[in-house]
């Protein structure tokens, strides 16, 4: 049997402890539910990790096996410790972990140090959103359809701070006629980074299939190639290649 995908659900799960309406949408965090749809697949083994648990969830004995990080955060950004950051950056460049930011996450450190991004961008009320799949050739948008209607979700809007995605999967109409580039990825070091904006802590969108689905790919066209040497960028010497 081939080797299982290790993916680790980082999740802030402040917002589910405090307010009794995402309790009720997430009554085992934003991680738990997301946890629940990714174990659907035979191939992908999962971990989970809040920011207060020890070494806010991710000691080196959990990220340093993790082939996929992925990153629930909004609140408590500036809590996140900066060596851990640097540790995470450093799994992408070198060891290419893939890193999956959802929603919020455009604002937390990780992201922003990944990407090299101050991640602003403008956002209003909960309204209708349709997100568009512009690249249904893309790993991430298989088996998914040319467009996706959400009933609610919080508005993000452009201008979004980002640098161009290398490439663009999804991009969102909201009612209020802002739109939004919603599913971005890039490629940082060794690593493959996917920003995904659905999902803000008191809208179902975790619980909507075609959602979860796009999750489930991402996570597969994440996973770090088999290098079968250390990707280490800033080798102190060449080595011979013949
Ligand atoms: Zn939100």
């Amino acid at each position: 049997m081939s080797k299982k995908i290790n993916v680790t659900i980082w999740n802030e799960f402040r917002h589910e402890k405090t307010d009794e309406n995402v309790k009720n949408l997430y009554p085992n965090g934003i991680h738990g539910k997301i946890a629940e749809f990714l174990s659907e697949c035979d191939d992908i083994n999962v971990t989970l990790a809040a920011l207060d648990d020890p070494y806010q969830g991710l000691p080196d004995e959990v990220l340093n096996n993790t082939d996929v990080l992925m990153w629930w955060g909004h609140m408590a950004h500036h809590e996140v410790d900066d060596a851990l950051v640097e540790r995470i950056r450093s799994r992408v460049y070198n060891k290419g972990m893939g890193f999956i930011a959802l929603h919020s996450a455009h604002y937390s450190k990780p992201f922003q140090r990944i990407v090299g991004t101050s991640g602003n961008l403008s956002w209003g009320d909960d309204q209708k959103e349709i997100m568009w799949n512009l690249m249904p050739s893309h790993p991430i948008a298989a088996g998914i359809p040319d467009h996706i209607v959400l009933d609610v979700e919080e508005l993000y809007a452009e201008p979004f701070a980002i640098p161009q995605p290398d490439e663009l999967v999804f991009t969102s109409w909201f009612e209020h006629g802002f739109i939004f580039r919603s599913g971005c990825c890039y490629r940082r070091g060794a690593g493959k980074i996917f920003y995904f904006q659905p999902g803000h802590e008191s809208c179902p969108s975790y619980h909507n299939p075609v959602i979860q689905q796009i999750i489930k790919n991402a996570v597969h066209w994440a996973v770090p190639n088999d290098f079968g040497y250390n990707v280490d960028f800033g080798c102190p010497w060449i080595p011979a290649i013949v």
